[in-house]
């Protein structure tokens, strides 16, 4: 293989690679190399895919020598360091002006560090989030990639051939430099873990609450994806209800163990909030909630711990429109959580992402994709610098017309005595931000008496402490200095 007749690479052929890889070849224009550590299973997936017509290298280096300048490689290897084990070897073998891709799951730290480390070499370092699973990266995923302009140049129209569209626009675009791109797919799994426990914890009141069956709610959620619940969570829920235990005749979800798992981009999105001060905490009681429901012996401990009384539903009809208008207000508060993140994460780390691009990428290829997503471009469109989102016209109305129905749905449950926090933190989420004031003063003022932390006023400017072991008198907190 002495002639570079590949415009792209695959290095990692498990099943994202090999499914990314597959798609690539199927648009017209792409030559497609790919490596294998094990170079066997690359054969086999040439093998299994001739119509693919792939270009198997057998070493680092006669990959690179099959790619077409500026090579351009994307890998989809095991995450952490499997990732700095190829991209060490193909750093061996580029040159300046090629391009590398890590298309994994990578915590943006690392992708900044990588491309940092790569840097030096003249080779362009690219952090792609890739979202979609392997059914996404086969058939279109939604792609957020992260580097320098010049390399996007090159790797941008081959990205659009792959990509979902949706539309009419294929699900991609220059997030920004280095990490912005690993950055922006964590939060975007961030948000799809609040809208997943919000999705459950709708299904908890309709089932435990409402009296209805598992097939009843997979009619409920089908008709609300009709409306503007309509995305591809709702779609799948109801699927998920709808399915019958061969073994058992029940309902599937009846026989799935309630402890549900999590492989850790929800728990960085809350760590990384954390550190930006950002409050995601719908995202959190999401991660928290899985946590919560993998304790078995600390919830066999509690299981007879009283709880609320019997709520009867008088008007069923009613009550499903109140849980569906509190979920989406609550699906409005995650999501502008999510991109209060993403404005402080920009800020933090220097990064000039368009809000409205995002939620326009969102919209294919991914879990999240939602009809309501072009909600959020608008609002971005017509304000690209809104404070937040939830304030903008559209979702202030949507929040006003559903918080009714939204404290209502949320009182039930809690004299049910049945969880909901997803729905009770977004509203409490919304509640702070709207409050004319938060009873930080007191926080403060507690702060001030044991630590000297000082505070502010509302009516003069400066910074003060009160002498609280002395007279009690105030003084200029710079007076202290
Ligand atoms: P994976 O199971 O995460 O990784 C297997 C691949 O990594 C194989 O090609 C393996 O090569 C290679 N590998 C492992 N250690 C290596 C090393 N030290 N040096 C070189 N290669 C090494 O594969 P995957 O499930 O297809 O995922 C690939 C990436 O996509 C991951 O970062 C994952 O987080 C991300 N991702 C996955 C999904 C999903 O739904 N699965 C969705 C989005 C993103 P050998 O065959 O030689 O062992």
């Amino acid at each position: 293989m002495s002639q570079p007749q590949a415009n792209i690479g695959v290095v990692g052929m498990a099943v994202m690679g090999s499914n990314l890889a597959r798609n690539l070849a199927s648009r017209e224009g792409n030559t497609v190399a790919i490596y294998n550590r094990s170079v066997d299973k690359a054969r086999a997936v040439a093998d299994a895919h001739p119509e693919a017509g792939f270009l198997v290298a057998e070493s680092v280096q006669e990959f690179a020598d099959s790619l077409a300048r500026p090579r351009t490689a994307i890998i989809m290897v095991k995450a952490g360091g499997p990732t700095d084990a190829v991209i060490n070897q193909l750093v061996e073998v580029f040159e300046p002006g090629d391009i590398i891709v890590d298309g994994g799951n990578a915590l943006f730290t690392d992708t900044i560090r990588r491309e940092q480390a790569v840097r030096d070499t003249g080779i362009h370092f690219v952090g792609a989030g890739i979202s979609g699973g392997e059914e996404g990266a086969l058939n279109g995923p939604s792609i957020m990639p992260g580097g320098t302009a010049e390399s996007y140049a090159t790797l941008g129209p081959i990205l659009a051939t792959i990509a979902a569209v949706a539309e009419g626009e294929p699900c991609v675009t220059h997030v920004g430099t280095d990490g912005a791109g690993h950055f922006v797919k964590m939060i975007h799994n961030g948000i799809e873990y609040a809208d997943m426990q919000l999705i459950a914890e709708a299904y908890d009141l309709l089932r435990n609450v409402a009296g209805l069956s598992a097939p009843e709610i997979a009619d409920v959620f089908d008709e609300w994806n009709r409306g503007e619940l309509e995305s591809y969570l709702i779609e799948i829920t109801a699927e998920v209800l709808r399915q019958v235990d061969a073994a058992t005749g029940q309902p599937l979800v009846d026989v799935i163990l309630d402890q549900a798992g999590s492989k850790g981009t929800g728990v960085w999105t809350v760590q990384t909030a954390l550190g930006l001060g950002v409050p995601v905490s719908g995202i959190a009681e999401a991660v928290f909630a899985r946590a919560l429901s993998s304790k078995p012996a600390q919830r066999a401990a509690s299981r007879n711990l009283p709880g609320g009384g019997t709520v009867t539903v008088d008007n069923r009809d009613a009550f499903i429109e109140d849980v569906r208008q509190a979920l989406y207000a609550s699906k409005i508060v995650a999501y502008s959580q999510g991109f209060d993140a993403i404005i402080e994460g920009a800020k933090e780390y220097g990064w000039d992402i368009k809000k409205g691009d995002i939620a326009k990428i969102w919209r294919g290829g991914c879990i999240i994709r939602a009809q309501f997503l072009n909600r959020i471009t608008e609002a971005y469109a017509q304000d690209p610098n809104l404070v937040v989102l939830l304030a903008a016209p559209y979702f202030r109305d949507a929040v006003t017309q559903a918080q009714d129905a939204w404290r209502r749905t949320i009182i039930t449950a809690v004299q049910a005595g049945l969880p909901t926090p997803a729905f009770s933190s977004s509203l409490a989420y919304y509640d702070g931000l709207r409050a004319e004031r938060l009873p930080a003063s007191l926080v403060q003022g507690q702060r001030d008496f044991f630590g000297a932390h000082t505070y502010k006023r509302t009516d003069r400017d400066g910074t003060f402490h009160t002498l609280w072991s002395g007279d009690r008198s105030e003084i200029s907190a710079e007076d202290t200095h």
